[in-house]
């Protein structure tokens, strides 16, 4: 089955708001085996609206819109599909209006003159109600395609769709896609290593993206075929594969720590609390998780951590340092008892950079009770990306150590 999603709003072009249902739709209609073609964003503009429900309706079996439902004057997605199909007039729907008024009383509230243009519809089309608020949804067949109407609040649009169109799809041919998630590693040198699994011609289909610094490949098969080509991607990953879809190198951490039965806690310079965020993000963390400091001056590292003072002094090392990242992992893991010590220290720019200390040069420490290592990276990027970077490649450098793996990861500065 093949289908058009339009997202309707002067807000979407203007890019003052982010398509978001676009996506969400996309993901529910090919998890079930539908085929998306065209994903169009259209302006509140009643022509530009028809022209284009009309050339989806000729396209394909399905066709979905959201938005332009709502009861102000740039709502035109009733009149542009009577446009489209019938003869431009709308039929006051009864039962909708019904059901309109009375979902107001239940918020205490009166149906205003606008609110009453919601109950109006094209006369080939159905009103459906809306459970999440009060625009109807409308449905109509043309000609061997199903064209529904979705409200354009995301909240709406998510439960008129599982109340109303996903009952309606053919059943049976879930394939849900799956990923393998890295981090640590380039683009191209993780696209070199699929090597012929990409081939466009294979019998599955593996698609590849970056996103906030994670590499993730997508195995778009989920019988026993997609299993092996899995398998191999993580084979050919490993070790920067962390973990499966929607997971985030802190899940691995997590639970690697969960397993050993050991606590981490962590000192922060530069990322200002973000390791601790992303630690704090994964359910159940107060298991394994002790809590951290944001050490940002030179002082609180001493107080804080027993960071030597003399290491910020002339001649010393500095606060973006080996020493101080091993300072500050063992300084956190003594301070809180902790088995493991996470810390970082580097310079997120723009300013502070030098010829020997650029912007992006990145300290961590990772203290057990054996030993402490360090790790240097310099990072590409504005403040915001060497910081994120920073967050994603301190959890890499920890899986790694918890793995008993030794690899050099991108940005590595190797002595
Ligand atoms: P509407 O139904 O056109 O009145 O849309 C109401 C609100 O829903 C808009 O102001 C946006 O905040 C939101 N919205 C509409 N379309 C989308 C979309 N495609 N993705 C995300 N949010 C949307
Ligand atoms: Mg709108």
């Amino acid at each position: 089955m093949h289908a058009t999603v339009l997202s309707i709003g002067d807000e979407l072009l203007s890019g003052d708001c982010v398509d978001t249902n676009a996506a969400w739709l996309c993901s529910r209609l090919s998890v079930v085996g539908i085929t998306v073609d065209a994903v169009h964003q259209l302006p509140d503009d009643r022509r530009a609206v028809a022209a284009a429900l009309r050339e989806g309706a000729g396209r394909g079996a399905l066709v979905v819109s959201t938005g332009g439902l709502g009861p102000t004057p740039d709502d035109l997605t009733r009149e542009a599909m009577a446009d489209a199909f019938d003869d431009g007039m709308l039929a006051v729907d009864e039962s909708a209006g019904e059901w309109i008024r009375q979902r107001l009383e239940s918020m205490g509230l009166r149906m205003s003159e606008a609110q009453i243009t919601m109950a109006r519809r094209p006369v080939g089309a159905t009103c459906l109600p809306n459970d999440a608020g009060t625009a109807p949804v409308l449905c109509r067949q043309v000609q061997g395609c199903t064209i529904w109407c979705l409200p354009g609040p995301p909240a709406e649009m998510r439960s008129t769709f599982d109340a109303h169109v996903a009952g309606t799809l053919p059943a049976g041919a879930s394939i849900a896609s799956r990923e393998v998630r890295c981090s640590g590693i380039v683009e191209a040198d993780a696209a070199s290593r699929l090597g012929e699994l990409l081939d466009r011609q294979c019998a599955v289909q593996v698609g590849t993206r970056v996103s906030r610094g994670i590499f993730i490949a997508t195995v778009h098969d989920s019988g026993p075929a997609g299993d092996e080509v899995l398998e191999e991607i993580r084979r050919r990953l490993d070790p920067w594969a962390f973990g499966c879809e929607g997971e985030q190198p802190a899940d691995d951490v997590a639970r690697l720590l969960v397993a050993r039965g050991q606590t981490l806690a962590t000192a922060e310079s530069c990322t200002g609390g973000g390791i601790g965020s992303s630690l704090v993000d994964v359910p159940g963390s107060s298991a394994w998780f002790l809590g951290g400091v944001v050490a940002y001056s030179n002082p609180l590292k001493h107080a804080w951590l027993s960071v030597p003072m003399s290491r910020f002094e002339p001649g010393g090392p500095g606060a973006v340092s080996g020493e101080v990242a091993r300072d500050m992992a063992i300084g956190i893991r003594e301070a809180t008892g902790s088995d493991w010590g996470l810390s970082v220290t580097g310079l997120a720019g723009p300013d502070g950079g030098t010829d020997a200390k650029p912007v992006g040069t990145v300290w961590f420490g990772i203290a057990s009770g054996d030993s402490t290592a360090t790790r240097q990276f310099r990072f590409s990027g504005d403040r915001a990306v060497v910081r994120r970077r920073s967050v994603s490649t301190s959890m890499q450098c920890l899986r790694m150590q918890l793995r008993d793996v030794t690899q050099r990861l991108a940005w590595e500065c190797v002595e």
